[in-house]
């Protein structure tokens, strides 16, 4: 099984190196990508061979003036993550306009403050709705392209404070968005093929309008392992949480 496994990873990596080869363009959409770290994450991937990045925004405005200034193959697309009907007809516009997604970064989120007894229902539930259903919309409607290609990356963008190991630290609606997005990371891992592979990383505290001003890092640095899983070659990991660009507990 072993050897199966790597036969095919190799020939995900012969299908990636003839597609670059035939200067055909993977596919990447990044949620939530108007500001911060999503930003930061469209601007690296455009810097680099081989890929059309499409920058997503709920205010396509807003999202223009994000890609302002930026090098590459970049595209807005208008993509909202509150409703589902909504998100829906716009994945099917972004496909029919771009053709399959190969690599997926959820990246959008909110960040409700408050514990368990001072948390609005309906805060809990968008950031529910935000940090976490649309992911698995997104997931669900994406990867069997990925699988029928033979090429995916799926990039859930998470948090230490969705770590068990790490103490669930954050607001109620927060942490248990970001510890059940790691858990569908690990379900959607084992369920897609090993040539998609589903990872979750936390980008550290970050200088965004959610890290706020004092946080230790850039958007640059935040986006860094993201763009790292965003481009891992076929024999790269599957299922694991990182930082920094090495495995961390869940
Ligand atoms: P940010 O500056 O607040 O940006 C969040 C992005 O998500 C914005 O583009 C926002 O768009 C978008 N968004 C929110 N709700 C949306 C919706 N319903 N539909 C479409 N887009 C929506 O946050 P960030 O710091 O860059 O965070 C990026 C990711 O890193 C998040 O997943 C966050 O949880 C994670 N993270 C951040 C830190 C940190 O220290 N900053 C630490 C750990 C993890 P609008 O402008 O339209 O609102």
């Amino acid at each position: 099984l072993g050897l199966i496994q790597k036969r095919l990873a190799g020939l995900a990596d012969f299908r990636f190196l003839s597609r670059v080869f035939l200067m055909e363009k993977r596919t990447v959409l990044v949620t939530g990508a108007n500001r911060g770290i999503g930003k930061a994450i469209v601007a690296g991937l455009g810097k680099m061979d081989g890929y059309k990045v499409l920058l997503g925004s709920r205010d396509v405005q807003k999202g223009a003036e994000a890609r302002t200034g930026m090098e590459g193959d970049i595209q807005v697309v208008a993509l909202d993550l509150s409703h589902r009907e909504v998100l829906t007809r716009q994945v099917e516009a972004i496909l029919s306009e771009h053709g399959p997604i190969d690599v997926l970064v959820n990246n959008g989120a909110v960040l409700r403050e408050g514990n368990v007894l001072e948390v609005a229902g309906t805060d809990f539930e968008v950031s529910l709705r935000t940090n976490l259903i649309a992911c698995f919309d997104l997931i669900k409607m994406l990867s069997p392209g990925m699988s029928e290609n033979g090429y995916g990356r799926i990039v859930n963008i998470s948090s230490g404070w969705g770590s068990f190991s790490e103490g669930l630290g954050g607001p109620v609606s927060y942490s248990v968005s970001k510890a059940a997005l790691n858990a569908l990371t690990i379900n959607a891992s084992r369920a897609l093929p090993s040539c998609v592979k589903v990872n979750s990383m936390c980008p550290g505290w970050v200088r965004t309008d959610m890290g706020g001003a004092n946080a230790e890092r850039s958007p640059e640095e935040g986006a860094d392992t993201a763009i790292w899983l965003a481009t891992l070659p076929g024999d790269g990991p599957s299922g694991r949480f990182f930082r920094d660009r090495k495995p961390i507990d869940w």
